[in-house]
């Protein structure tokens, strides 16, 4: 199998554990941009337990959580699409009013040209400050 997210990190590692991970993606228009991955190849939320749905979303959502605070988006997006690399992971991206897309998905055409006003600043956060934060996050005990 030739599988992208078996054999990568998948961008710049912030956080892991020995179930999944957290990296930035590098990208000149969205500095607030993560992917949440599993470590271990497994296509849909459903192959995983009850349990390791729980931890991956905990995960996803201590990552919304750091960036929400970080980078004081109008609206985070979460996605799971996987249907280039169907191996699950999920998208945890800071939106911004006047950046490339917004109200539109990423992915979608570009409405305007140019970075978000506050990219730069944004971009100067740096990935050990993101990590730390994550690290602090997820050491906390669950409730
Ligand atoms: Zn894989």
């Amino acid at each position: 199998m030739d599988c992208e997210l078996c054999e990568r990190d998948g961008g710049r590692l912030l956080w892991r554990d020995n179930f999944c991970r957290i990296v930035r993606v590098p990208s000149e228009d969205y500095p607030g941009y993560c992917r949440v991955v599993l470590n271990r190849h497994a296509r849909e939320m459903t192959d995983l337990d009850a349990g390791e749905r729980e931890r991956l979303m905990r995960a996803v959502f201590a990552c919304e959580t750091v960036m929400r605070e970080l980078f004081e988006p109008e609206k985070i997006n979460l996605a799971s699409l996987g249907n280039q690399v169907p191996h699950l992971h999920w998208h945890v991206i800071a939106r911004h009013t006047d950046d490339r897309h917004f109200p539109d998905p990423i992915w979608a055409a570009a409405r305007r040209n140019g970075r978000a006003l506050g990219a730069e600043q944004r971009a100067a956060v740096s990935d050990a400050r993101l990590g730390a934060a994550l690290g602090a996050l997820l050491a906390r005990p669950r409730n």
